[in-house]
């Protein structure tokens, strides 16, 4: 609707190309990650290797000059043919810092070597144990010495920190109690984390879904100025339009999920035939899936629509937290109805229903939880008063 003639064809033509390179991906080698933990490196490859994780770096830096949009469909339709997006997805949005706040030294450094994936900039370190959804509330510190800042603090739920060779990391430089706004004070720092490796504590997570989320802690790491993205105590700021980047994309792995709830539940429920007649004649069956389908499509609509705003440089924080909301629950809704669907399959690893429910639940909590969407909207959309 929004989206006119050719960059529509252009779509079509990604969906059909990465359709195509999760054929060599089924869904027996996403199970044999899961069984193992294992990060799915041979996939990220093919996706480095195919460009299909620079699309949103402009071609002056290597890239493909697309937008958010296109890339939403990219992880999208990694997630209908029953991967998982996640593991490569923060290569493509992370550096938008980089790209929209850093000076051009850092770009021409950065932006290539990131786009051939010869850098991996896969890990953003933000969430923190003491601070949670409270952002602003972080304790990490960067403390100016001479020409370096030195670091020490922990963070939390820092995924793919061991595949990547740069994290893009939020920490204050100004103390709490010597900010007038809390949003001030913060500040965003690309850290080599090769070179600080002797410096950085990473400890895995184990978590019900195959995901190489991790707790770091960070002493005296050093990262010299010229790694400051942006302005000193501006960094909040900074991470914002990345963050409804972040919302959009996520949004489209987890409508990604939904599809495929809906195409595997529509299979089953047409051939699985229990009192004479395929379950799916049953309205019980029937009526949930057919609810599910239409919450998903107008999901995908609220994604478009963010996207579009977001690529036309427009104000889209309103849209990119609903998206998020909008696309995780009609999700997750829509695994509930195609494991119930299944009956006791469901249940069993090899129809990989289990798997697919495990990891659709995580988009109701990250990047932001729902229930903050929707404090954002309270307050912010219908200015109601402020709940926290
Ligand atoms: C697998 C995984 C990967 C992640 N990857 C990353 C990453 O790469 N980088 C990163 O920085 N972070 C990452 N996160 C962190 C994620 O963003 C946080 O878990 C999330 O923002 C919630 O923070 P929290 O877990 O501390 O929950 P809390 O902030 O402790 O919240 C707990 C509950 O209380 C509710 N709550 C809290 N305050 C309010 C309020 N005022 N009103 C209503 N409800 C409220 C929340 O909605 C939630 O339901 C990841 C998390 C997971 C699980």
């Amino acid at each position: 609707m929004f989206i006119d003639k050719e960059r529509q064809e252009n779509i079509e033509a990604i969906r059909a190309g990465i359709r195509q390179l999760c054929k060599d991906f089924p869904e027996s080698y996403w199970q044999e990650k899961d069984k193992q933990s294992a990060y799915p490196e041979e996939f990220i490859q093919a996706l480095t290797k195919e460009g299909w994780l620079s699309v949103m770096i402009p071609e002056e830096y290597g890239g493909a000059g697309l937008g958010v949009l296109e890339a939403s469909v990219i992880l999208e339709e990694i997630n209908r043919s029953g991967g998982n997006a996640g593991a490569g997805h923060a290569q493509m949005y992370t550096m938008g810092a980089i790209l929209r706040h850093g000076n051009e030294d850092q770009k021409q450094q950065y932006l290539p070597k990131i786009a051939t994936g010869e850098l991996r900039l896969q890990a953003f370190g933000v969430t923190e144990p003491n601070a949670g959804s409270d952002t602003t509330n972080l304790d990490t510190m960067a403390v100016k010495k001479g020409n370096k800042y030195i670091v020490n603090g922990q963070k939390i739920w820092i995924s793919r920190s061991q595949q990547s060779d740069l994290m893009l990391l939020l920490a204050r430089t100004t103390p709490k109690k010597d900010v007038k706004k809390k949003t001030d004070g913060l500040s965003t720092f690309l850290l080599d984390m090769n070179d600080q490796k002797d410096n950085i504590t990473i400890n895995p997570i184990d978590t019900m879904i195959n995901h190489s989320t991790t707790e770091i802690f960070l002493e005296n790491v050093e990262i010299p100025e010229e790694n400051l993205i942006g302005v000193e105590g501006k960094g909040f700021k900074n991470i914002l339009s990345g963050m409804n980047a972040e919302r959009i994309l996520i949004a489209s792995e987890s409508i990604g999920d939904g599809k495929y709830f809906i195409d595997k539940g529509t299979t089953y429920a047409n051939e699985r035939v229990i009192f004479n007649r395929p379950i799916g004649q049953n309205q019980g069956v029937q009526f949930p899936l057919a609810t599910s389908y239409m919450n998903i499509e107008s999901a995908a609509l609220m994604r478009d629509k963010a996207a579009i705003l977001f690529d036309n440089g427009d104000t889209s924080g309103n849209e990119a937290n609903m998206c998020k909301y909008l696309s995780s629950e009609a999700t997750w809704e829509a695994a509930n109805n195609t494991m119930d669907l299944h009956g006791g399959y469901g249940l069993a690893k090899e129809y990989h229903i289990e798997r697919k429910f495990r990891e659709a639940r995580l988009y109701k909590v990250a990047p932001i939880t729902n229930n903050l969407i929707v404090t954002h909207i309270g307050q912010h959309v219908l200015g109601l008063p402020r709940s926290f």
